[in-house]
């Protein structure tokens, strides 16, 4: 008699197709079959010498000038963000975990922290703060504006934070904020400038060095058309002041950048200690990813971004729609929010365009849900050619889909 009591599950019988689908929501973004391929490659240890970065001994006694996996993600990161910080890695997680490894290691419990709310991602950085026992603050503006540097730096000077998080690219709300100047107020304010780039990095323009700022991360599964499930993060000299000179432990081990800097071979110690089993596939695929980046140069990605997104900006508001945010210079270039057509249900719409179309769209997040369609046409996505099947699907809907009267 079997000792079995749960009997295998009938639905796995089946093999799993992923159907193919035109992926211009807010993300993930279609991964190109380069990518994909890389990805599939055999799984190798890792902790293995082609996935770390042998120490400089054994490079000489070995003789090998071979770059490894790892370093060349750290290269490819440093020049997607414009940095030449030696803190530069990739967390195993989405944007969310680089997320909380930049508040989890930078805040210590009681410090102040000031958000910057123009949409749902400042909401998130307040909650993680929170969290964590740290005493947050934000200042709040509409969905679809930004702030002025008087703002954040009357902000900055009423609440005298530790750290002040501020999102470059707004998804919820298409907005891309400007950054120049920010760095240095919070500097002169004593406060670390946190900056989450997931959905703008590569799609538009960042210094990460020259505009000063402190923390900055991003994700696999936008611009860079890399799977979700891996983050890059990198971390200034003054961020690492602070992060590495800490009376308490940060609250998670996994996030803990003590560990993970030895893990990714950036605190200078010979020997690279086992921390988690590294996501080695997702690695691959982040590797060509950033590969895929430096090839096509990242002033040809900021700028193909910014070429197509007004083609489509043009295409939307010829068809009578109207773009959500007002201040053409505001408008985020890989993700636009439409103002949801009025008398039109937005859900209807998004579902008819999947169905009829196979192409995502999505609704709003957070204060913008009712309020926008958003569009995402991120790295290989962002074309003139995807533009037209948007617009067509568009049109289509909005003949096909039900209007009230009101
Ligand atoms: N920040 C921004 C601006 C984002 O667009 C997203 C993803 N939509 C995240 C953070 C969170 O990333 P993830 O979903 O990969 O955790």
């Amino acid at each position: 008699m079997s000792s079995i009591t749960v009997p295998p599950p009938k639905c796995l019988q089946k093999t799993f197709v992923a159907p193919r689908r035109h992926m211009f929501g807010p993300g993930p973004s279609n991964v190109p079959p380069r990518i994909l391929a890389a990805g599939a490659e055999p799984i190798i240890g890792h902790m293995h010498p082609e996935m770390l970065e042998v120490c400089l001994q054994s490079l000489v006694m070995s003789n090998q000038s071979q770059r490894k996996i790892m370093s060349d993600i750290k290269s490819g990161i440093q020049y997607a963000f414009q940095t030449q910080n030696n803190m530069t890695i990739a967390v195993s997680g989405t944007g969310h975990t680089a997320m909380e490894c930049a508040i989890f290691n930078a805040v210590e419990p009681g410090e102040g922290v000031l958000t910057a709310v123009n949409g749902i991602w400042g909401e998130r950085a307040a909650e993680m703060a929170e969290r964590i026992g740290a005493r947050v603050n934000s200042i709040v503006t509409t969905a679809g504006g930004y702030f002025t540097s008087e703002e954040i730096d009357r902000a900055l000077a009423k609440h005298k934070p530790v750290l002040f998080f501020l999102t470059h690219g707004e998804s919820s709300t298409g907005v891309v904020h400007p950054l120049d100047g920010i760095g240095d107020i919070c500097h002169k304010h004593n406060c670390l400038f946190l900056v989450d780039c997931v959905a703008s990095m590569g799609g538009a323009p960042l210094h990460m060095d020259k505009q000063g700022i402190d923390i900055l991360y991003s994700g696999s599964q936008k611009v860079l058309n890399a799977p979700p499930g891996t983050a890059p993060i990198s971390f200034s000299e003054r961020a690492c002041q602070k992060v590495f000179n800490r009376k308490t432990k940060p609250v998670s081990f996994f996030l803990d950048m003590t560990w993970l800097a030895n893990y990714w071979g950036c605190d200078g110690k010979p020997a690279r200690i086992y921390h988690h089993t590294a996501p080695v596939s997702a690695f691959y695929s982040l590797r060509e990813s950033l590969a895929i980046l430096a090839e096509q140069g990242l002033e040809n990605s900021w700028q193909r971004h910014k070429e197509v997104a007004e083609y489509f900006h043009e295409g939307l508001e010829n068809m009578g729609l109207k773009l959500f945010v007002k201040d053409k210079n505001a408008r985020l270039p890989t993700v636009t929010t439409i103002v949801a057509p009025p008398g039109y249900d937005w859900k209807e719409i998004t579902s008819y365009i999947m169905k009829n179309h196979n192409l995502e769209i999505s609704g709003g997040l957070g204060p913008s849900v009712g309020q926008v369609l958003r569009v995402g046409l991120m790295g290989g996505n962002s074309s003139k050619a995807s533009v037209d099947m948007v617009l067509e699907a568009l049109r289509d809907a909005l003949r096909y889909c039900h209007k009230s009267k009101v």
